[in-house]
């Protein structure tokens, strides 16, 4: 189908962009989720206003926190040494999105607004602790990763709002993965897994851990993280928090005629071990 008639314009900065949005325009990023929705008419915006060239989003800078700016790509958040050092799991998630072309247009900001729960980045940010910041006509604001995502295709985020960072704590001294079973046709992850663990010695001080693709948005997993803490990350333990895993997403679990509920549950414990075992690696 054609979408229907829009107007294009191109902002050069964050101001001109949130003065051009006007009632019923979107932000045109990468392209791949929203121009897709507008053939299907899913999406009707009246207006597009690019954001893929303004400069003062597309920058990744580590200055104690990480900052990625909205329009980073894909490919460039997996291939920043920055972002590999601070938050490798975030450099893994963005690795896996797609293929190449997908990484080369697809951006953070773009994946994040859009909250497809099959999408890889989101369940990093929330195991890693990010923050999302927002402006709009009337100012900015910032929101966690665990409140910014609200449900299937829901966030926080309110009309003609731009998404212009993303920050992350450091977490050099975490041990942090994210691994996915992917889609055969799509890559989209069916079960996605983050961690993020502590360790002191040999024992596991403390945990994040979120789970996306199983679940209609990305979850962050507090039984699981508990089942870790305090142990060495043995059998037991991880058998502990595969079985808490489940309890945790329980509420918010998605599936289909390929991929139903339960088994996208049951992968989910053992993505949690896969998980553990990247990050111990
Ligand atoms: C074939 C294919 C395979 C894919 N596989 C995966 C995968 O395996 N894993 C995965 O995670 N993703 C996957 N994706 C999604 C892709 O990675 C993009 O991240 C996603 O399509 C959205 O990013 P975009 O930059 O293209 O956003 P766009 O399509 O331009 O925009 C999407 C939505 O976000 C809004 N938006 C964009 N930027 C901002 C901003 N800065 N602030 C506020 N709102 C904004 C737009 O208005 C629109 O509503 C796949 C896509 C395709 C086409």
């Amino acid at each position: 189908m054609w979408p229907q008639q829009f107007d294009y314009q191109r902002a050069d900065s964050v101001e001109s962009a949130l003065a051009a949005i006007g009632d019923n325009g979107k932000f045109l990023a990468g392209g791949h989720s929203l121009l897709p929705a507008m053939k299907l008419r899913l999406s009707t915006p009246d207006q597009l206003v690019d954001i893929s060239r303004i400069d003062a989003l597309r920058g990744i800078s580590s200055n104690g926190n990480l900052s990625i700016g909205g329009a980073a790509t894909h490919a460039e958040i997996a291939a920043s040494a920055a972002v590999g050092a601070a938050c490798p799991a975030l450099a893994q998630a963005c690795g896996m999105v797609g293929d190449q072309a997908v990484r080369n247009f697809g951006t953070l900001g773009g994946n994040i607004a859009h909250a497809d729960p099959a999408s890889d980045p989101p369940t990093a940010l929330v195991a890693c602790g990010a923050t999302i910041h927002i402006q709009g006509a009337d100012g900015s604001r910032s929101v966690g990763a665990q409140d910014f995502f609200v449900d299937l295709f829901e966030t926080d985020l309110q009309d003609g709002e731009l998404i212009t960072s993303i920050s992350l704590p450091d977490c050099s001294d975490c041990q942090c993965a994210y691994v996915k079973l992917p889609h055969p046709a799509s890559r989209y992850a069916i079960v996605g897994v983050a961690v993020c663990l502590k360790m002191n010695g040999g024992t596991c001080a403390q945990a994040d851990v979120a789970v996306g693709g199983a679940t209609v948005k990305a979850v962050k997993c507090a039984g699981a993280a508990a089942a870790l803490v305090g142990s060495s990350l043995d059998d037991a333990a991880l058998a502990a928090a595969a079985a808490a895993l489940s309890d945790d997403i329980g509420d918010w679990l998605t599936g289909d005629v390929a991929y139903p509920e339960a088994y996208r549950s049951a992968m989910a414990g053992v993505f949690l071990k896969r998980a553990i075992s990247a990050a111990s690696s």
